[in-house]
C-alpha cells in the first residue's frame, strides 16, 4: 500500500436530497439541513433548485430576516434579483455567485427576474463563529468572468469560487471569496466521460461533494464509492480526493470549510450560539433593528 493510499478521501456516508419547499412556495431539494443531514459543521443547509417550470420559482423569496451566518448563492442557470433593506441591490446571472455575510442582521428578497425558463442553482448556508455573529452585514458577489476557471487535468475544468486549485501547468488559482472564519473550499468541478483528476483538501476540514450532472466514483480504492446525480458524500478519511468520472461524465460542487465546534442554536433564519442570542433576534427583527 502506498502513502497516497493511507491518506486518501473516501465517501463515508452518502446522502440524497428531500423534495422541499421555501419562501412563498418555492420548490426545491434540500441536502443539508434535513432530517438526514441536519448540518455539518460549519455548513448549515445545502438547497439544489432546478426546474424548467415557472410555477417553481416564481413566488420566490420575498422579504425575509437573517442573522448570524452567511448565504452562499451560486447560479447555474436563470436570473435572481436580490435586494436588502440597507439599500444593497444585485442581479444575480448564471455562472455568478454571491457570499452575503448576514452578521448582525438584515432582510432581505431573492426574487426570480424571469417568467419563464430554466431556474438552477445552489444556495449554501455557512455558519460564523461566535464572534463574528454580530458583524455588519457585507457581500462578496463575483459575476461569471470574475470566476477563475482551471484545468488542472485532461477533460477536468474547475471554478475556482473560494480556496485554492492547481493548475495543470503547476499554477496555483485562488478563488475571489474571502473568508478566514471558515477558510472555505468551494469549486464547481467538471469532468468530461472516463476523466479523473485528483485534489488535496485543505486538512481538518468538513467536506462533501454534491454530485449534480452524471455521475463519478470518488475515492476510487477498495473503498471506492459511485456518486450519483443527486447524491451528495460526507468526505473523510484522508485529504487527497480522487474523482473518475463515469460514461455520463460528472459535474460536482466540491466544499470544505473549517469546522467552527461551537454550540448552534438555530431558529429559521436566524443562527446564534444561546437561546438568548436567539430570543433576542426576534425582539430585534420585530423592533425594526435589522
Ligand atoms: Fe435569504
Amino acid at each position: 500500500m502506498t502513502n497516497a493510499q493511507f491518506d486518501s478521501t473516501r465517501v463515508l456516508r452518502k446522502v440524497r436530497g428531500r423534495a422541499a419547499s421555501d419562501g412563498a412556495g418555492v420548490k426545491l431539494t434540500r441536502v443539508i439541513g434535513g432530517p438526514d443531514l441536519p448540518d455539518m459543521d460549519p455548513f448549515l443547509l445545502l438547497d439544489e433548485f432546478g426546474t424548467d417550470r415557472a410555477e417553481d420559482y416564481l413566488a420566490g423569496f420575498p422579504d425575509h430576516p437573517h442573522r448570524g451566518f452567511e448565504t452562499v448563492t451560486y447560479m447555474l442557470d436563470g436570473r435572481m434579483r436580490h435586494r436588502d433593506n440597507h439599500g444593497n441591490e444585485g442581479l444575480l446571472v448564471p455562472g455568478s455567485v454571491q457570499w452575503m455575510t448576514a452578521g448582525r442582521g438584515l432582510v432581505h428578497s431573492e426574487m426570480p427576474e424571469q417568467e419563464e425558463g430554466r431556474m438552477r442553482g445552489f444556495q449554501l448556508w455557512v455558519n460564523l463563529p461566535a464572534r463574528d455573529k454580530m458583524v455588519e452585514p457585507r457581500y462578496q458577489e463575483f459575476a461569471p468572468d470574475r470566476i477563475p476557471l482551471v484545468r488542472p487535468a485532461d477533460g477536468v475544468e474547475v471554478r475556482v469560487i473560494a480556496g485554492e486549485v492547481t493548475s495543470a501547468d503547476g499554477t496555483r488559482v485562488r478563488g475571489p471569496i474571502d473568508q478566514p472564519a471558515t477558510s472555505p473550499l468551494y469549486l464547481d468541478v467538471s469532468l468530461a466521460p472516463g476523466a479523473a483528476w485528483e485534489h488535496r483538501l485543505p486538512e481538518g476540514q468538513s467536506a462533501f461533494a454534491y454530485m449534480f450532472e452524471g455521475g463519478a466514483c470518488l475515492g476510487c480504492g477498495d473503498e471506492a464509492r459511485q456518486l450519483a446525480s443527486h447524491e451528495l458524500g460526507i468526505l473523510g478519511g484522508g485529504d487527497l480526493l480522487r474523482v473518475e468520472a463515469g460514461e455520463a461524465g460528472a459535474r460536482l460542487l466540491l466544499v470544505s470549510g473549517r469546522p467552527l465546534r461551537e454550540a448552534v442554536v438555530r431558529h429559521g433564519p436566524f443562527v446564534m450560539n444561546t437561546k438568548q442570542e436567539i430570543m433576542q433576534a426576534f425582539v430585534d427583527f420585530q423592533e425594526g433593528r435589522f
